[in-house]
């Protein structure tokens, strides 16, 4: 399998060089050339298979000609073998329409395990035996930072610095990513903002200096094989609950457009998907977009749900691409009049073509409620993040015969106080992450000044 750029003006790369590079050249993002397909007779074949063996199936074909089915199975069954649940992602009933799947059994509670703990595998694999060595650097409001941590740390070629702003994430969230002590982990806390972290980042990989001396990399939601191990767990859900005979809805808590757009190729593949329902919080540019075609930036109000709280999410753009054809230079001039206007229209043939997508948008009183509904109908603790699904799910009026699944993006204990003002319950943190609070932390503490955060980088990187 080859990978194009969204912006049509960077080399193709086979799906080692896309897991390794993350952004294209271009600026773009990396999509397959073409949309593999499955059969109605080899979907049904799947019912069978274990989660890892499903795995491989399903991301075989965009692993061909670097990775076969056969090695595809040994890391995933390496990289699920870290969860604590035999099926790795359950499916909990709800009640006669609904479910909720719970993606957060990985190492630090969020459904971005899933994906990165695979990640983590493949650059063992496409690293060993070579002379590359990474630097991921990254920035975190909470989530994607300790999932990373998990996935690398250990590893050999690979030196992982994690930013996040000092005292503005939680004690969990700080202490997932402080605690682990592998001497590949760099935990770095700025004085500043989510956004100065950001800024410092990005400044990093457009530095001659930095890029001239070190291999950098990202492992944010743009990572082409994030997106791929996502689609799995659709097929896991869709094939439980009666595919391919009977479509299925998901709702989906959405930030970055990655988990949903995961969705999206799950259906292009031959998923008989009958919805996805992209829930957002009061921060809608999503929602305005695919209810109005009105894709324009405003500023961001801070939520209970942080992972959720964005300007822009990035994987629209792969999306846009689709929606216009496939054709790199459309999507390239489209992104770069959106970059320096800030706004975007979306064409009625484009809202067409995007009609398996509905959205809906939650505020803070309709996520508590989601979360109230969960609790007194079916005993169950939700996060804020799917509760906000929730929310879009029930509101959805699907009819009574399809399936709706809502994506539990993120274990209650992780947002223990939201979930305490909603219901009156304490969720307490899973046994096997139990000693978080007694644990040794180690972390740096630099001042939001880019020379001296890209100096503690240069000084700690990866060599070949
Ligand atoms: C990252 C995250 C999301 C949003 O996922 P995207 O792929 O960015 O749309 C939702 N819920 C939780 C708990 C997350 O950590």
């Amino acid at each position: 399998m080859q990978y194009q750029s969204t912006r049509g003006n960077a080399s193709n790369l086979d799906f080692r060089g896309v897991t390794l590079a993350g952004l294209a050249s271009d600026g773009g993002l990396y999509v397959p050339r073409v949309w593999p397909e499955f059969s109605v007779a080899e979907i049904a074949s799947m019912r069978h298979l274990s989660y890892v063996d499903l795995a491989a199936r399903v991301m075989a074909p965009f692993t061909a000609g670097v990775l076969s089915e056969d090695e595809l199975k040994e890391l995933c069954a390496a990289a699920y073998g870290s969860f604590s649940h035999d099926a790795v992602t359950p499916l909990v009933q709800l009640d006669g329409q609904h479910w909720l799947l719970e993606l957060f059994h990985g190492p630090t509670l969020a459904f971005k395990d899933v994906a990165l703990q695979l990640l983590g595998q493949l650059f063992e694999r496409f690293l060993t035996g070579t002379d590359t060595a990474l630097t991921i650097v990254g920035a975190t409001s909470g989530d994607t930072g300790s999932a990373a941590i998990h996935a690398v740390a250990g590893r050999e070629q690979v030196e992982i610095f994690m930013l996040h702003p000092e005292g503005r994430i939680s004690d969990v969230q700080r202490r997932q990513m402080t605690t682990v002590l592998a001497p590949n982990v760099h935990n770095i806390a700025i004085k500043g903002s989510f956004d100065d972290a950001q800024a410092m980042v990005k400044r990093m990989f457009g530095d001659p200096e930095v890029t001239g001396s070190i291999t950098l990399s990202a492992v944010n939601s743009i990572n082409w094989a994030r997106l791929m191990a996502q689609v799995v767990y659709y097929f896991w859900a869709a094939l439980r609950l009666g595919a391919p005979e009977r479509p299925v809805a998901f709702s989906v808590p959405t930030g970055n457009f990655g988990d949903v757009f995961a969705g999206y190729v799950a259906a292009q593949m031959g998923l008989p998907v009958a919805k996805l329902l992209v829930a957002t919080n009061v921060n809608d540019i999503l929602h305005r977009a695919l209810s109005k075609g009105d894709y324009s930036v405003s500023t961001v109000t801070p939520t209970a749900t942080p992972s959720m709280d964005i300007q822009v999410s990035s994987n629209f753009e792969r999306l846009l691409f689709d929606l216009e054809g496939r054709d790199g230079s459309t999507t390239g001039a489209r992104m770069k009049w959106f970059e320096q206007m800030g706004k975007m229209v979306l064409s009625s043939d484009m809202r067409r073509k995007a009609a398996l997508f509905t959205s809906a948008r939650a505020d803070a009183d309709e996520m508590t409620n989601a979360m109230r509904w969960a609790h007194d109908h079916a005993g169950q603790i939700v996060d804020p993040h799917t509760a906000i699904a929730l929310h879009a799910a029930r509101a959805a009026s699907l009819p009574a015969e399809v399936p709706v699944v809502t994506l539990a993006t993120a274990h209650p204990a992780k947002f223990r106080e939201a979930v305490e003002r909603a219901t009156g319950i304490r969720p307490t943190l899973p046994a096997r992450v139990g000693n978080l609070f007694d644990r040794e932390e180690r972390c740096i503490v630099l001042p939001g000044d880019y020379g001296a955060v890209r100096d503690h980088v240069l000084g700690h990187a990866a060599r070949s």
